[in-house]
C-alpha cells in the first residue's frame, strides 16, 4: 500500500509544486494520475522514488515511512518500482533482448536466471520476434514495450509510468494501456500519469485529478468502484 499524507513539494520558496496531497493506493489497484502539463505530476513520481523529499508530509510505502529510511535500504526499495518514461530510454547501443537482460544483470541476477526471464518478459509484452533488434529499428510503441519490459524485469511490486503514450500515435497508445492493464491483472500495481483525457475515459480505471499541485478529483473518493 502507497500512503502520500498532506504532502507539499516546494522546489523553490513561495511556489509550491505539490500542495496537501492525500493519496491511498492499495495494492494491486491501477490508477491514473491526470493533470495538466506543470500540475505536479512527474513530481509525484519522483517523490515515490525517493528522488527527491517531500517538503511537508510523508510517503509510506508497504508501512515504510521514505522520510525514515536508511540511505543504504534506497536501492533495495527502488527494486520494488518499476518506471518507464515518455521517451522510452532505452540503451541504443544494446538490441531489445540485452535492454531488458541488462535490468536484471545490474541486480546481481544469474545467467541462468536471465536466459529464463527475458525471453518470457519479451512474450508477455509481444517482442518475441524482435530480440534482436535496435532500439533505432523500432517504432514507438514497440520501444515502450521494451521499456516496459525492462521495468518489470525484476517482478517489482508497483510500475510507475509517467506519460508512456505521450510520444506515440493513439493505436500504439491504445495497445500500450491494454498492456498495463495485462500486467496489473497479473498483479502488479500500475500508477499511470496521463494528460490525456481521452486514455483516461477508454480505460474506466480510478482517476486522480491534479491541478496547479492540489488533488482536485479522484474517482475513488466519490464513490466508484472498480
Ligand atoms: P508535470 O509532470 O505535471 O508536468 P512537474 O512535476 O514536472 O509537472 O512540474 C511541476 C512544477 O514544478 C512546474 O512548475 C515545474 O517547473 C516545477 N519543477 C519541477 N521540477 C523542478 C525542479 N527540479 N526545480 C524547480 N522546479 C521544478
Ligand atoms: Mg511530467
Amino acid at each position: 500500500m502507497i500512503e502520500i499524507i498532506n504532502l507539499t513539494k516546494t522546489y523553490e520558496k513561495s511556489k509550491k509544486t505539490l500542495r496537501d496531497v492525500n493519496i491511498t493506493i492499495e495494492d494491486g489497484e491501477f490508477v491514473f494520475v491526470m493533470g495538466r502539463s506543470g500540475s505536479g505530476k512527474s513530481t509525484l513520481i519522483r517523490l515515490l522514488l525517493k528522488e527527491v523529499e517531500p517538503t511537508e508530509g510523508r510517503i509510506i510505502v508497504n508501512d515504510m515511512d521514505l522520510g525514515r529510511m536508511p540511505r543504504r535500504y534506497i536501492p533495495k526499495y527502488r527494486r520494488k518500482l518499476g518506471v518507464v518514461f515518455q521517451d522510452f530510454r532505452l540503451l541504443k547501443d544494446r538490441n531489445v533482448y540485452e535492454n531488458v537482460a541488462f535490468a536484471q544483470r545490474v541486480i546481481g541476477a544469474s545467467g541462468r536466471a536471465i536466459r529464463e526471464s527475458v525471453p518470457e518478459m519479451l512474450r508477455l509484452v509481444g517482442l518475441s520476434a524482435k530480440y534482436k533488434s535496435y532500439p533505432h529499428q523500432l517504432s514507438g510503441g514497440e520501444q515502450q514495450r521494451v521499456a516496459i519490459a525492462r521495468a518489470l524485469i525484476n517482478r517489482p511490486e508497483v510500475l510507475l509510468a509517467d506519460e508512456p503514450t505521450g510520444n506515440l500515435d493513439p493505436q500504439n497508445a491504445i495497445e500500450i494501456m491494454r498492456l498495463l492493464d495485462e500486467i496489473n491483472r497479473q498483479g502488479t500495481t500500475v500508477i499511470v500519469v496521463t494528460h490525456s483525457r481521452e486514455i483516461v475515459d477508454m480505460m474506466a480505471k480510478r482517476v486522480i485529478t491534479i491541478d496547479r499541485g492540489m488533488v482536485i478529483g479522484d474517482t475513488k473518493e466519490s464513490g466508484y468502484e472498480d
